[in-house]
């Protein structure tokens, strides 16, 4: 397949009708309308082949999570999602590689009505830059800046599986082959949280998707909004699958450190508590308070008891 065969079979297998796009693939740039009174968001994140995850990876699943953790951005900041772009890095134009990579974007794309409307496609080590465009009314963005002391902090849905997958992944006869599944499926296929960051447009006071582990980026929502953060880690949520699978202490690692989550993070009102609740009632994800925003910096644990525990934290670092 030559450069140009291939953008035909990304244009053709992506196919999406917008009518807020102008001009999408084949020129040397789109065009998108953006309304007026809303503001565009724009975020891009890179996967590279063995670091973000594991080579052996199903081509379909790294096309789903090439989109995924982008869209992720967008929930983050109350976006809805609306565009997207795709640098596609491949050792050789391998089309059936490329088949079924685009099934598992367009599955997601199709999901949240997201047009791809242009992008790159150069030789190299296996590599996928996506960039996602989404729009939020002027106002409304959810950023990392707006935590104040008294705030409850919430995650979304439950945590640790993505990062238990990736550890059990390295001693696969140690797990029954259910268990692995379910939390595979967690780390290849994140379910961007789109309907909660909607959901959260005036109710958080400050939001974050879990990429790098939870003390890690709950860490830069504490240092952009200048407070300090304490966390209950027995209030941490974790899946039925993580339960049987890990003991306890494992269990509070994957969750408060592990990354690949790619869950909310956000904070409110302590008066708005009842608000939050009312609207997760109907979204079909969980939001479970797991602390509050204090005075000060950085990031506090205890266990239920209250007792101060001293967690790994670090996260993920592409330059420690
Ligand atoms: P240029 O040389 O002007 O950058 P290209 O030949 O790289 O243009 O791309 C031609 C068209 O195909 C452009 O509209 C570009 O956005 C689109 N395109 C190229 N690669 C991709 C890709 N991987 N995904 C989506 N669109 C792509
Ligand atoms: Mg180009």
């Amino acid at each position: 397949m030559r450069e140009f065969d291939l953008i035909d079979l990304i244009h053709r297998r992506t196919a999406l009708a917008r009518d807020d796009v102008r001009l999408g693939i084949g020129d040397d740039a789109a065009l998108l309308d953006v309304p007026a009174g809303q503001r565009l968001v724009a975020c891009t994140d890179t996967l590279v082949a063995g670091v973000h995850f594991p080579a052996a990876t199903a081509p379909r699943d790294i096309g789903w999570k090439s989109l995924a953790v982008n869209l992720s951005d967008l929930a983050a900041m109350g976006a809805q999602p609306a565009w997207a772009m795709l640098a596609l890095t491949l050792p050789q134009a391998d089309a059936r590689f490329v088949e079924h990579f685009l099934d598992g974007f367009a599955e997601l794309a199709r999901q949240f009505q997201v047009a791809l409307v242009g992008g790159d496609t150069t030789r190299g080590s296996l590599s996928i830059t996506v960039s996602a465009l989404g729009l939020v009314p002027e106002n409304l963005a959810i950023t990392r800046a707006g935590a104040r002391a008294g705030d409850a902090v919430f995650v979304t849905g439950t945590l640790g599986d993505a990062a238990a997958a990736l550890h059990a992944l390295r001693e696969p006869q140690a797990h029954a082959p259910s268990w692995l599944t379910a939390l595979r499926e967690r780390l290849d296929r994140p379910q961007p949280r789109i309907a909660a960051g909607l959901a959260l447009r005036g109710i958080a006071t400050a939001c974050i998707d879990l990429s790098d582990g939870l003390l890690a980026d709950l860490g830069h929502v504490c240092a952009r909004s200048g407070v300090g953060a304490e966390i209950d880690a027995d209030a941490l949520p974790v899946s039925l699958v993580l339960r049987e699978a890990f003991p306890a202490d494992r269990r509070r690692d994957f969750a408060s450190a592990g990354g690949d989550d790619y869950e909310l993070c956000f904070t409110a009102r302590e008066t708005e508590t009842t608000r939050v609740a009312e609207v997760f009632s109907t979204l079909g994800c969980a939001a479970t308070r797991i602390g509050r925003i204090v005075p000060g910096s950085g990031v506090r644990v205890h266990d239920a008891d209250g007792r101060p525990l001293d967690l790994p934290r670090h996260g993920w670092q592409h330059f420690p």
